[in-house]
């Protein structure tokens, strides 16, 4: 396969169009941004552990039932993917109150929740991603009721999946964001599962082993970034 022109270059990530156009080809970078872009730096391996965690991940989530991205893994940082139109949608799942939901409620970061949370986000960079409800979404036809639908079931499964997954490792699911695209008029998994977009929390110590420890200058950001892959290829 042949790595053609770039055609979109994210925070995170760079994404290629390739000689199939069915497929792109994306490549993890280093640089971390938080608070919309506001603050920015790199984390030096991030690339290498965000797509090979991803990948583990996403092979994981297509083996439960979650049609998923995933192609093939190229090198340490590029990934082949089917080549998905991304739904503007931000979908985030809570199983502990952490982050904006504590802050937007004015409640401590640690609450055990019944059931998981399931909220959206309208994805755009200017307007800051707000969150928007469901009848929001369908009323600006971001998503139709059938592709919500998929949606919602998947973030779900991918949850319950996840949060057993992560409990094996000695990591809590605090909470999580995935995106979802459209292939084949289908909705599918797509961007990563990484220490980027989910809160995990040391089972044993209680400690940050996310991307809070960029935003909150916490330290031992690269090492815990490699810890998190370690437990993840491993057990
Ligand atoms: N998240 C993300 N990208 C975003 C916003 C949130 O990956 O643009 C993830 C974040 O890492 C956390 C979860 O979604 O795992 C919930 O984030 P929250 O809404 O609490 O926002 P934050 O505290 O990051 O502002």
């Amino acid at each position: 396969m042949q790595k053609l022109e770039q055609i979109y270059e994210g925070k995170a990530k760079k994404v290629f169009k390739t000689d199939d156009v069915k497929r792109f080809i994306v490549d993890y970078k280093d640089d971390a941004t938080a608070f919309n872009g506001e603050k920015k730096g790199q984390i030096t391996g991030k690339g290498v552990v965000n797509n090979t965690m991803s990948n583990i991940i996403f092979a994981l989530l297509e083996e439960k039932g979650v049609p998923t991205h995933f192609v093939k893994q190229l090198s340490e940082r590029e990934t082949v993917v089917k080549a998905v139109k991304i739904l503007p949608l931000e979908v985030i799942m809570r199983n502990v109150s952490a982050g904006s939901f504590a802050k937007r409620y004015g409640v401590s970061e640690g609450i055990d929740f019944h059931e998981a949370t399931f909220e959206l986000s309208y994805k755009n960079d200017e307007l800051g991603d707000p969150l928007m409800c469901e009848s929001h979404a369908l009323a600006l036809k971001v998503v139709t009721k059938e592709q919500l639908e998929e949606v919602r079931k998947y973030a779900r499964m991918v949850n319950e999946t996840l949060k057993e997954f992560f409990l094996e490792r000695g990591l809590r699911l605090i909470d999580f964001k995935i995106e979802f695209g459209l292939y084949d008029g289908k909705v599918i998994l797509a961007d990563e599962i990484s220490p980027d977009t989910c809160r995990l929390w040391d089972v044993e110590t209680g400690e940050k082993m996310d991307k809070d420890r960029f935003r909150r200058d916490l330290g031992k950001i690269e090492e815990t970034y490699e810890e998190v892959l370690r437990r993840v290829k491993g057990k």
